[in-house]
Formats: C-alpha cells, structure tokens, sequence
C-alpha cells in the first residue's frame, strides 16, 4: 500500500473518534437542558397549583364573610319577630327566616366543600414541592457530571487534535482536500478497503482492471460507485472491524 494512503487510513480512524468525542461534547449539555426543561415544567405546574390554592383560600374567605352577614341578618329578622303583631306578617316573617337559614346552611356547606378542597390541593402541592426538590437535585448532579465529562473529553479532544494535525502532515495536500471531500458526503468514511475486487465502503465490485492496479500500489484509485478512495485488504480479520464501524 502507498505509505500515504497508509497515514489516511489511520488519519479516518482518528477523524472518526474525534467525530465521537465532538458529537458527545454537544449530547451532554443538550441532556442538561433537557432535563433543565423538566425542572422549568414542574415549577411552572407547582406556580399554577399554588394560585389555585390561593384562589380556593379567597372563596373560602368570602363565603365565610357571607355565611357571617347572613347570620347577622338572621339575627335582625329574628329581633324584628319579637315586635310584629299581626298574624300574617308574623307567618310571613317566619318565612323569610326560614328561607335566609337555607340559604345559609347552603354556604356553610360550600365552605366546607372549599376546606377540602383546599387540603386537596396543599396535599398535591406538597407531592409537587417534592418532585420539584428531586429535579433539581437531579439537575444538580447532573450538571456536576456534565461539567466534568466536558472537561474531561475538551481535554481529550485537544490531544486528538494534535495526533490529528501530525498524521495530517504523511498526506499531500490535494489527497487531504479530495478526503475532506469525500469524508463530508459519505457520512466520515472517506477510504475503504477492496477485499476481492469488493469495495467495503459500499459492497460493490470495482472494475476488474482497478483491482489489478490497486493490488500493484502504484496509484491512488476511487470506488466508481461510491467514489471512496480504496486500498487493497487482503486480510479478511481486519475487514471485519472495518465492516462494523460500516460506512453508507
Ligand atoms: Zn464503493
């Protein structure tokens, strides 16, 4: 094999962890959003029960004064009673009495309704507060772990870099660039090794005549099907993890 074509394939396997170390850099602080949405929902959620419980506190409170002016006009009714003379006006009155402690009864019902209600929904809230307090524990370690595995893989990437730059160095500048060119539209593999006239970047048969050149090593040659660079393999093992990390 052409001892540049050796470096490239040894620059796509470095190109190839650098593409995982990259891909990882941006997963993890999009994990850490996510889960910072969640965080944003749930407090959201617990702001809308808290005006709930509120808004249940205000009726509770209102009803209350209702059920108190009721009582106080009961009590004039009752006061009024005592000095009516006629018979009628005195059924009459009795009436009406009857009727506002109805109505009354009726209110205190309701407050009572509003008291459980109101248990309800400090029990849901209280359930809330705890969810809450998980994500943001959660968040809260996860934001340390994402801060340590950017560190560590930023650390890592540096070094790659340099390998990269060196290996860089063993091929020509036209090779590199047509590389770039190839490894961009055929999802990072942009060399791929011929086993038996088969290129394993898209498993078809080259030309009779190109496997004959690419077992010479003179010359630099493409798949005419997926326009990989190729390199002969003539070992079948070392095709297999070649295989596996598959191309398109
Ligand atoms: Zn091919």
């Amino acid at each position: 094999m052409l001892p540049e074509l050796k470096w490239l394939v040894d620059l796509q396997e470095l190109d190839k962890i650098i593409r995982g170390v990259t891909q990882d850099l941006e997963r993890l602080p999009e994990e850490l959003q996510a889960a910072n949405t969640v965080l944003e929902e749930l407090q959201g959620e617990r702001e809308a029960q808290a005006q709930e419980l509120e808004s249940l506190q205000k009726q509770r409170a209102e009803t209350e004064k209702e059920v108190a002016e009721m009582e106080e006009g009961i009590k004039t009714s009752r006061q009024r009673l005592m000095e009516i003379k006629s018979n009628i006006e005195y059924k009459a009155m009795l009436k009406e009495i009857a009727f506002k402690e109805d109505q009354r009864d009726h209110k205190e019902t309701r407050v009572l309704e509003l008291l459980e209600l109101m248990e309800a929904q400090k029990q849901s809230l209280a359930e809330q507060d705890q969810r809450l307090q998980e994500q943001q524990e959660l968040v809260a370690s996860r934001s340390k772990e994402v801060e340590t595995q950017v560190g560590k893989l930023q650390a890592e990437l540096a070094i790659l870099e340099k390998q990269r730059k060196e290996l860089r160095k063993g091929v020509s500048a036209p090779l590199l660039k047509r590389y770039e060119f190839i490894r961009q539209r055929r999802n990072g593999t942009a060399i791929s090794p011929v086993h038996e006239g088969v290129c394993f970047g898209c498993h078809m048969n080259i030309l009779p005549q190109q496997f004959i050149d690419l077992q010479k090593g003179e010359e630099i040659l493409q798949c005419p099907h997926c326009q990989r660079i190729l390199y002969w393999q003539d070992e079948v093992e070392v095709l297999e993890g070649d295989l596996s990390r598959g191309a398109s």
